[in-house]
């Protein structure tokens, strides 16, 4: 993809630095979103129907956050030391323009030097810098990656200007290189478009070479907000193939957040059985993700109600 094709337009952060989730099992985490709108453009994403999310190829970068997270630790006024600071609830911090990456790696390297956990989910591309960063403080970076698919048509139609496949395993192999134990997200997965046997077992393939034991799954979920954005930017097909499913289910408030629509349970039940049936048999272990799933026994959410540092075994399963 081309960056310079969108405007990244520079702005300042205001209010506080470390604004607190309110969702899920990421409930009262300080999260850092470095930027406001994302360039990645998944066509699914939550962050793009919220009312303060900017119109399509634009992005603002708060350049002032490095400087506005200084001032907070070297406030007398501050009670304490965040344990953990989670990075891209409504962006990614990996998008592919240097002033985003300049920002991510500035505000990344502040957090580890003060012995600040980090935790991120990306689509993105992992740079060479930032895995140096990482390998100093490797006990300290929670990595996940979101990988959906190989088809190169779903990446192109549902995620378009993300990392390849091929790139988001690279960055897994990275990070397992230099003694980082990432994480792996399967979300969403969509019914008769990422779903099948035969992508299912691609993916499973790959993810198993390079030797991940565990991934999260969760099925699409959509919001009143994002709708239009699904049918514009959706083929006749892929819409009608993504709105026959939800047409049957109401709205229903998840996870303390706004009003959305599951796929219907014994849909998602077939997909996640077919899932671990076929993830099983390559060793790998399949978590489904509680908070989207409130209406299955998924898995043990994570909650910080300590001030102690994070356990891998304890990662956040993350909402975006
Ligand atoms: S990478 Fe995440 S934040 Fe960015 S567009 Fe995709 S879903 Fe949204």
């Amino acid at each position: 993809m081309d960056p310079f094709k969108f405007q990244i337009i520079t702005t300042e952060k205001r209010g506080t630095i470390l604004r607190k989730a309110s969702f899920g099992c990421l409930s009262g985490i300080p999260t850092i979103n470095i930027t406001k709108g994302c360039l990645l453009g998944c066509v699914y994403c939550y962050a793009r129907g919220y009312k303060i999310a900017p119109e399509k190829g634009k992005v603002y970068l708060f350049t002032n956050i490095p400087n506005l997270l200084e001032k907070y630790f070297n406030s007398p006024r501050k009670k304490s030391l965040p344990s953990l600071v989670i990075f891209n609830t409504a962006s990614d911090c990996f998008q592919p323009h240097p002033d985003i990456l300049n920002t991510t790696y500035i505000t990344m390297e502040i957090l580890l030097k003060k012995g600040v956990q980090i935790a991120f989910l990306t689509k993105g591309i992992i740079t060479e810098r930032f895995f140096r960063l990482f390998s100093k403080y490797s006990s300290y970076v929670m990595p996940s990656i979101t990988i959906n698919s190989f088809d190169k048509e779903y990446v192109a139609k549902y995620e378009p200007n993300t990392a390849s496949p091929l790139e988001r395993i690279k960055n897994l192999k990275e990070l397992i290189n230099i003694g980082i134990k990432p994480g792996v997200r399967i979300d969403p997965i969509i019914p008769f478009v990422n779903d099948s046997e035969e992508s299912f077992e691609r993916l499973l393939s790959k993810i198993s070479e390079i030797g991940i034991k565990e991934v999260t799954a969760s099925s699409i979920h959509i919001r009143p907000s994002i709708e239009n954005i699904l049918k514009k930017e959706l083929s006749d097909i892929h819409k009608e193939l993504l709105f026959s499913y939800f047409k049957t289910q109401n709205w229903r408030k998840i996870a303390n957040g706004p009003f959305e629509k599951l796929v219907p349970l014994p849909l998602r039940k077939k997909i996640y059985e077919r899932l671990k049936v076929i993830a099983d048999k390559k060793g790998i272990h399949v978590k489904i993700c509680q908070c989207k799933n409130p209406d299955l026994k998924g898995d043990k959410c994570f909650s910080l109600k300590s001030k102690n540092r994070v356990s891998y075994g304890q990662l956040p399963l993350f909402l975006c």
